[in-house]
């Protein structure tokens, strides 16, 4: 945990400082994303994945914080790239927030133009959670983390990573959930972070068994652990471009490779060989553009060490933060060897509409959060997945900040959860409202041609009308809270994704706003999928309910 300057922790309990629940999940929510249990940096307002924010400002921040006291059940908050701009007159069922962050026209979105308009104090990077509100720390990635390497397991290991090394690096606010996921699968993790203060968080965390001396001391340890078939994730401080090709020329034979850097933003996130976070700040500040040079040069080869992997025959994948294209600028040709983890493992699940949705106790009782784990066991006894992955979180997952749940859920069983929850809230089984919601890494909010919609069978990769639409009917079907973003993920110019939330506080209108909210949305995705040609999605259309005015045609 950071020491902060100025700590913000959400409220816990039933005392209200919003006019009502709706509000109040909001608010709660943003504090939380800023707890600096939860925040990577929150004294620069920083939640996750290189710079992305909760607010632009901590005057905007404050000025965020007094709307959302003020705010009547028929009014609703705009925020402009984490700056509130208005306040409107709406409805009950309409959203209490609406927020767009980092959005720039097309022609101009690129970083060097939204360094110009930060830097202006015109704008902030949201990433996804951050500036929606609704990042709840590791465990947010951490089951979409072990889908893919479950999925890894099944497709190229016989079901289990036992005995098998995956070398990976960055262990950030997201990546840092990579050797937990990588151990439930009892495999043995290798990673590679070149921030000291990072790898001891996640240590702290339980999120990292051990850490190494150095890169051959990590060797040793993994080896051991390999040969015993013992699941096991050792961290070891060092800088990727650096530690994979060294690893590679003394033969250390590896079976998964991946990567999750923060080297979608080669400025602010990715670090270039020879330098460690204390220089690298120095050298971001004095020389802009030799540094985001420097970067992609240590990504050329970071990734190219990772391409002579695959030919080794190791499974390498690209684990959604534009290593490749980073690596490709930095004038490394091959860097699109390998595949990005969602068309090689996650697409199936986006056809069915399924993808990270969570929830998060306003009480800040853990035992809601057991409550709520029961139901949604209850709810799926058929899924066996599901069950494991209950099981395990209970386990082994500590909670940042308010209690939270990931759980992946798929269109036709979002609702029945956000239903139950509700039911739970009124019969005064759980101590508080809890506020649902979801990654904006999902089946239909999102257009990124380097992650979530690579290589769609219809070619639709870079089509974003599907996030904007998306967001427009989380707002018709009466969300707490919607957000559209822009270059989450990935980068700038790079990705359109939306985000939407729905605060569940025991009453008939926001039973109204989960149904819909919690049907419509993954529904969307299922939609996505089936127009562009996916045969899963179609026959998930089919079985939920979903419809698709021309998919009778095309399905023939
Ligand atoms: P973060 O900024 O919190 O952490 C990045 C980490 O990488 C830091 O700890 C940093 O010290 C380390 N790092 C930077 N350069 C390095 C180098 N050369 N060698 C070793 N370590 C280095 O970011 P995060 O939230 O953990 O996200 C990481 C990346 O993954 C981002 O690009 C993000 O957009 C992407 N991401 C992927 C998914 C997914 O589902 N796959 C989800 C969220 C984010």
């Amino acid at each position: 945990m950071s020491a902060s300057a100025r700590p913000v922790r959400a409220a816990r309990g039933t005392e209200l400082s919003c006019r009502s629940w709706q509000t109040e999940g909001a608010l709660r929510c943003l504090m939380n994303n800023l707890d600096p249990e939860v925040a990577e940096d929150p004294d620069n307002l920083v939640v996750y994945g290189g710079t992305g924010r909760a607010a632009r400002s901590w005057e905007c921040f404050d000025a965020i914080v007094a709307a959302l006291r003020e705010l009547g059940d028929d009014e609703t908050l705009l925020v402009q790239s984490g700056k509130p701009v208005g306040v409107t007159r709406t409805h009950q069922l309409a959203p209490r927030v609406l927020i767009a962050n980092s959005l720039l026209v097309p022609q101009w979105a690129t970083w060097e133009e939204f360094r110009r308009l930060e830097a202006a104090g015109l704008t902030m990077y949201g990433q996804m959670t951050a500036g929606s509100w609704i990042y709840i720390g590791t465990q947010g990635i951490l089951q979409g983390t072990c889908e893919t390497f479950a999925a890894v397991a099944e497709r190229h290991f016989g079901g289990s990573l036992r005995g098998r090394l995956v070398i990976t690096a960055g262990l950030g606010g997201m990546g840092g959930a990579q050797p937990l996921a990588i151990t439930m699968n009892e495999g043995v993790a290798l990673c590679i972070e070149v921030d000291a203060s990072r790898l001891r968080r996640r240590l702290a965390g339980g999120w990292l068994d051990e850490v190494a001396d150095d890169l051959e001391d990590a060797v040793r340890r993994c080896d051991l652990a390999r040969e015993q078939g013992r699941p096991v994730s050792v961290g070891v401080v060092d800088n990727a471009a650096v530690a994979l090709p060294a690893l590679l020329a003394a033969g250390l034979a590896a079976d998964v490779i991946t990567d999750q850097t923060s080297a979608h933003d080669p400025l602010g996130g990715y670090i270039p060989e020879g330098l460690d976070p204390a220089t690298a700040t120095t050298l971001r500040a004095r020389d802009p553009e030799g540094y985001v040079a420097r970067a992609r040069a240590s990504m050329a080869g970071h990734c190219a060490a990772m391409v002579e992997y695959q030919h080794r025959g190791a499974t390498v994948f690209d684990y959604g933060n534009s290593l490749r294209e980073e690596a490709r600028l930095g004038g490394f040709a091959d860097a699109f060897a390998y595949p990005g983890f969602v068309p090689a493992y996650i697409r199936p699940l986006f056809c069915e509409g399924k993808g990270p949705f969570r929830w998060v106790a306003l009480s800040g009782d853990a035992g809601d959060i057991a409550v709520t784990d029961a139901a949604i066991a209850e709810l799926f006894p058929g899924d066996q997945r599901l069950q494991r992955w209950l099981r395990l979180a209970g386990e082994r997952v500590r909670y940042q900040g308010l209690p939270a749940r990931i759980c992946w859920l798929g269109a036709g069983e979002r609702h029945l959860a956000g239903l139950r929850f509700n039911d739970l809230v009124a019969r005064g089984q759980v101590r508080a409202p809890l506020v649902i919601g979801r990654d904006h890494l999902d089946s239909g909010s999102v257009a990124s041609p380097l992650r979530e919609t690579e290589s769609m069978r219809d070619g639709s990769d870079a089509i974003a009308d599907w996030p904007v639409l998306n967001a427009l009917l989380n707002c018709a079907s009466g969300a707490t809270w919607v957000a559209v973003h822009h270059g989450g993920g990935v980068g700038i110019g790079r990705s359109i994704h939306a985000g939407a939330q729905v605060v569940v506080d025991g009453t008939a209108l926001a039973a109204q706003r989960a149904e819909l909210v919690l049907s419509n949305d993954p529904a969307s995705g299922v939609m996505r999928h089936a127009d562009a040609g996916y045969d899963e999605a179609r026959q998930a259309a089919r079985e939920r309910g979903v419809r698709i005015p021309m998919m009778r045609d095309s399905a023939g």
